[in-house]
């Protein structure tokens, strides 16, 4: 361990970069707002509000508009930010498909497409990766008038921080340096990051979670993964991985997962899990409506809502082991919100109570007094959470002077 002095050392140029970070994030977030209403809100002297806002101008990140009524002498120009000069790619690898797409700084999704992902090598899905955003650029040429990032996100152990991949499940990887492939080859700021880690971010900047300062996401898919939201900020650490709540033993005498311990939550909720169990009660008799063909999770989710027995108990299982896992985050970061993602969530009604059954026998009280569980608004399967990293840099500022730089070449 080394002394952690970039936590404690605010020098000219970082406070430059926090004070351009502050002004961008009240535009955007409270537009249409007047620089009085800015300096009042973020204690800068006017001086600097007018210094800050014409440089952001200047670059193209915000504009004025129609004049305020005001209540006495000199109407003050609104100021809004302009989110169509700019683009960024967000690309999100899974197991078996990589989606591209493109957005404004609006969060706008301009263009979104599915191709395969075939090639499971580090060396070969980066050549595909590549060739994939490069035919991307080319045939969207005309919406792109100046990209600024790409960012990419996957499952997996990513260091987000050096850029490099060191684990995810689909593709043999060994400190995979993507970030630095993809800034030599497209010459533009590189992010990437784990896929739920990112959701939970898109979350708390344009989903459920925007009006809290402390929220978890959970993601039931072929894997159980989390992001936590402390003070809206992403909680990381030394390994950029946290909370691996697919890997809490619920069930001791439960089958053994692949990390070599038995009965973790992932064994018993991802999709496949379910859906094996289905099978397994169908061949022994049980009464239902699904078959052993349609056993897939969407009937089985579709099922549950119509009332079928099977279903609904495999959902209400399902909802009382996440509601175990869930209990044990809210004993340890008290959040205010919980967000559950994954095609489970289309049987939501099971699905919230049997969660909130297990929370109020395994959580302090006083800890889930406030507390609210809700399912995403985001399309999980979209790259939302890859553009959460870029509007990351641009409220932390790190990119605006990315931008200011290049721009002033
Ligand atoms: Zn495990």
């Amino acid at each position: 361990m080394t002394f952690n002095y970039l936590n404690l050392v605010g020098n000219a140029e970082l406070i430059k970069q926090l004070n351009y970070a502050m002004i961008y994030r009240l535009i955007v977030q409270q537009a249409p707002i007047s620089r009085i209403q800015l300096a009042e809100i973020s204690h800068l002297a006017p001086a600097s509000i007018t210094k800050i806002t014409r440089q952001l101008l200047k670059n193209k990140l915000i504009k004025e508009v129609d004049a305020q009524q005001s209540t006495g002498g000199r109407p003050a120009v609104s100021i809004v930010a302009k989110f169509t000069h700019y683009q960024t790619i967000a690309v999100q690898l899974s197991r078996s498909h990589v989606i591209v797409e493109l957005y404004d700084l609006g969060a706008n999704c301009l263009v979104s497409k599915t191709y395969p992902l075939t090639d499971f090598t580090e060396k070969l899905a980066q050549k595909y990766l590549i060739t994939l955003i490069e035919q991307f650029i080319q045939e969207y040429s005309k919406k792109i008038k100046e990209l600024i990032a790409i960012s990419v996100v996957m499952p997996g152990l990513v260091d987000s921080v050096h850029g490099i991949v060191r684990y995810t499940p689909h593709i043999q990887v060994k400190e995979w340096h993507l970030a630095e492939a993809l800034q030599k080859q497209f010459k533009t700021s590189i992010f990437i990051g784990n896929d739920i880690q990112s959701l939970a971010l898109a979350e708390s900047y344009f989903g459920t979670t925007q009006d809290v300062d402390d929220s978890i996401l959970i993601r039931v898919h072929q894997g159980v993964g989390s992001g936590v939201i402390v003070n809206q900020q992403l909680l990381t650490n030394h390994n950029q991985s946290a909370c691996e709540v697919g890997h809490i033993q619920v069930d001791a005498l439960g089958d053994r997962c692949h990390c070599g311990n038995f009965g973790c939550l992932e064994n018993r909720v991802v999709n496949r899990a379910i859906e094996n169990r289905a099978k397994q009660m169908i061949e022994q008799g049980y009464p239902t409506k699904l078959t052993i063909e349609s056993c897939n999770i969407a009937n089985i989710c579709q099922c549950a809502n119509q009332g079928d027995d099977l279903a609904v108990k495999l959902i209400k299982d399902s909802g009382e082991n996440i509601g175990r896992a869930v209990a044990i985050m809210v004993n340890i970061f008290n959040p205010q919100r919980i967000v559950l993602a994954g095609e489970l969530i289309k049987s939501q009604e099971i699905l919230l109570r049997a969660v909130n059954n297990a929370l109020n026998t395994q959580s302090l009280e006083g800890l889930r007094k406030n507390l609210t569980i809700t399912c995403s608004t985001l399309n999980d399967r979209s790259a939302i959470g890859a553009f959460a990293l870029v509007q990351q840099a641009l409220f932390n500022g790190s990119l605006l002077m990315t931008m200011f730089e290049d721009n002033a070449i």
